[in-house]
């Protein structure tokens, strides 16, 4: 990794600068001009859950600051190892309802297909640390029974590709995908909630627009970005190649102690969001899956950092705060 040249890893496809992402602290940190214990990186939080950061979103993070708010959301650390009560495994219940058929449905009119287990970056933070990874990956039988658990329910009008990260799947994948959702007509939306656009933004490509475009759907995209530093020239082109095809852009962000955690910064990243035509969407309060409490902003900081975000910005900039809550039959508003 150290010895390459940026310059070269950019003329990469998607692909192979996902293949040459960093996946150990030592070669992280020396990019970063950081030291070992100016970090606390832990190898054994990596073999909880392996460390995965491509050089796009690397570039991101300012270099010798061992705070850095992107930084912090992907290195592993001794932290995650703590013990904090009440942070359980699956704490929002997916994990069963996926196994079977990788289709998730909770909420009326719209079901969550589970498309592969994959991220193209492992976020510390992320409830999916703790799931075995293989038995999410859809295979194409699979597909087929989710294809016609969607057929055969016509109350379903908006089917939501997550994952994992549904960009993650090649264009062949994806266009096999979309050409069976094309023909189910009770589908009037497909949703892609995704984190690639942010954090390896040559994943949008002139193929993948061609395969999320040639469907009569709207297509709508909720990205994932907790702060202003992640939006960088390279994903504000793919947001604006992505807004120039007619996708519909939403954010959805994880409050996140230490990093995005304060009115100013929530304010700035929707100013920042919206300056490139993305509709701030979701705050979520962090799911409490093991190995993560050291992320978590309570529920009463997170309501008054909204009042003071409230208080700020135009009605239209303001995230509606939600938490899952398992059972529900929707995300669980506490403020907007
Ligand atoms: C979050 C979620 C959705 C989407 O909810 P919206 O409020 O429509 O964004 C749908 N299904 C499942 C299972 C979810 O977890
Ligand atoms: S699902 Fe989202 S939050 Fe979790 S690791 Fe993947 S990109 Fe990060």
């Amino acid at each position: 990794m150290n010895s390459r040249q940026p310059l070269q890893l950019h003329q990469l496809d998607w692909q192979e600068q996902l293949a040459k992402a960093f996946t150990n602290a030592t070669d992280l940190l020396n990019f970063l001009n950081l030291s070992q214990d100016h970090t606390q990186s832990s190898k054994p939080a990596s073999r909880e859950f392996a460390m995965r950061i491509p050089l796009s979103y690397a570039e991101c993070m300012k270099k010798g600051n061992p705070d850095d708010p992107l930084l912090r959301q992907v290195l592993p650390t001794a932290d995650e190892l703590k013990f904090f009560p009440g942070f359980l495994s699956d704490p929002v219940g997916d994990l069963d309802a996926a196994k079977s058929t990788g289709v998730i449905q909770k909420y009326h009119g719209r079901v969550l297909l589970i498309t592969t287990g994959g991220c193209a970056i492992n976020c510390r933070y992320c409830f999916r640390r703790n799931f075995p990874y293989s038995e999410f990956q859809m295979s194409k039988s699979k597909q087929a029974e989710a294809i016609s658990y969607i057929k055969t329910n016509s109350d379903i009008n908006e089917v939501i590709l997550s994952g994992g990260d549904p960009l993650l799947l090649n264009d062949a994948r994806l266009g096999l995908l979309f050409d069976e959702l094309s023909k189910i007509s009770h589908v009037k939306r497909i949703r892609i909630h995704s984190r690639i656009p942010i954090v390896l933004p040559s994943r949008i490509t002139h193929q993948l627009l061609d395969i999320l475009t040639r469907v009569p759907q709207q297509i709508i995209m909720v990205l994932h970005c907790n702060h202003t530093n992640e939006i960088s020239p390279a994903v504000m082109t793919a947001c604006s190649k992505l807004k120039q095809n007619h996708i519909h852009l939403f954010n959805q962000a994880v409050l996140l102690k230490g990093i995005n955690d304060n009115a100013r910064q929530i304010c700035q990243l929707s100013e920042k969001l919206f300056a490139n035509s993305i509709i701030p969407y979701y705050l979520h309060l962090l799911d409490k899956a093991t190995g993560t409490g050291h992320f978590e902003v309570g529920e009463q900081q997170a309501l008054t950092i909204m009042k003071e975000v409230k208080a700020t910005l135009p009605g239209y900039l303001v995230p509606k705060l939600a938490r899952e809550k398992p059972g529900a039959s929707s995300k669980s508003v506490l403020f907007f």
